[in-house]
């Protein structure tokens, strides 16, 4: 059995529902293992067994995410918009950026737009993505929080959506607040486990936090949080924390937040999903959407996914999606039965414009989100 929590110190673990049989990885791939996450019965932090098919080699080699040049459309868009929030939220202008696990450095380039007078350093455990992210005038070298080498310091030192990938939250903060200069900032970013959401889909997040989980985390690592908000909308549900150096100190007690419902009704319903889904759909369908919504589909509503042909973006579509071609939106048939494959938090407004063209098309974002009031 597991530990006791790393929050709270409590041992009541409540096993939460799979939402399959396989689950799927950050970087979309399907491995033959379900999610098996546990709820702290105490303060409502979740984290999943321990798997045996992810280990600390799963980053080194073959993880794909970021694996491919940086300055994709998409990418880009996503990471300038990472760049403002962090920029927006931090108000100053540092002289040394260090991105613990920057993949292919595109973060780092977006916010050399901020402050073109920065010096910008990243680490990754992926050769692959840093081996991608080379050239310019950005430092970068293979390796994790555990391995910075003793003479790198910043005064912005950023990780994000990697704290809930470690095994060891608490020793991945003390390293990153031992590279901080006195007067240095300490960024976390990381999925809002809040409210139940798209984080708990992903087999290698092991923990999904909420904002209390992370403060509490923070300040026993000898980092006051000085700051703390909630992504832009369009980025989805991510948080922010911005801690500065302290002495570490014990904090109070964590009372449980209602999360332990609201996980259990999420998973619950990413159960049900296929077989819902199906009843949507008619005859093979082209799948809009060839990422990571289209991957939580092909993972966990595979009988659904048997149906789609293929998969479509806009754009110049190219390549594939698995086993799947990636085909133009124009060159597909009007009467097609069509099934979105994007965030569902996009999918009302791609439904809306998919519509004018085709009269089937397959929406799923009420299945699996509660609806708000
Ligand atoms: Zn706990």
């Amino acid at each position: 059995m597991i530990e006791s929590c790393i929050v709270c110190a409590g041992t009541t673990w409540m096993p939460l529902p799979d939402a399959g049989p396989r689950s799927m990885t950050s970087d979309w791939r399907v491995i033959d293992e379900p999610l098996a996450w546990l709820a702290c019965g105490a303060c409502g932090l979740a984290r999943r067994r321990p798997s045996k098919l992810l280990d600390e080699a799963f980053y080194r080699a073959g993880y794909t995410l970021y694996a491919h040049a940086p300055g994709g459309t998409v990418e880009r868009a996503r990471q300038d918009e990472y760049a403002r929030w962090i920029a927006q939220a931090t108000g100053r202008r540092p002289r040394r950026v260090l991105d613990v696990g920057c993949g292919n450095g595109s973060l780092l380039r977006a916010l050399r737009v901020s402050w073109p007078d920065a010096e910008f350093l990243g680490c990754d455990p992926s050769r692959e993505s840093i081996a991608q992210g080379y050239g310019g005038d950005l430092k970068l070298w293979t390796g994790t929080a555990s391995n910075i080498p003793s003479d790198i310091t910043a005064d912005l030192v950023i990780a994000v959506n990697v704290i809930e990938h470690t095994t060891d939250p608490m020793a991945f903060l003390t390293a990153l607040r031992a590279v901080l200069e006195p007067d240095g900032l300490l960024v976390i970013i990381c999925p809002d486990g809040g409210r139940a959401g798209l984080d708990l889909l992903f087999a290698d997040h092991i923990f999904s936090f909420g904002r209390e989980h992370v403060g509490i985390l923070m300040s026993r690592a000898g980092v006051l949080r000085v700051g703390a908000s909630q992504a832009p909308r369009s980025l989805g549900a991510f948080q922010m924390s911005i801690g500065r150096r302290r002495d570490a100190t014990q904090t109070k007690t964590v009372h449980a937040p209602p999360r332990i419902d609201d996980l259990k009704r999420y998973l619950e319903r990413w159960q049900q999903l296929d077989a819902r889904l199906q009843t949507r759909i008619e005859g093979p369908a082209v799948c809009f959407g060839a990422g990571e919504a289209a991957g939580l589909l092909r993972a966990y509503a595979s009988r659904t996914w048997s149906s789609v042909r293929a998969c479509t973006i806009d754009g110049t579509a190219q390549g594939r999606f698995g086993d799947l071609p990636v085909v133009p939106l124009d060159a597909i048939a009007s009467n097609t039965q069509m099934i979105v494959g994007v965030r569902p938090l996009d999918q009302p407004r791609l439904a809306e414009r998919l519509a004018a063209r085709f009269p089937r098309v397959a929406t799923w974002y009420d299945l699996v989100d509660e609806p708000h009031v």
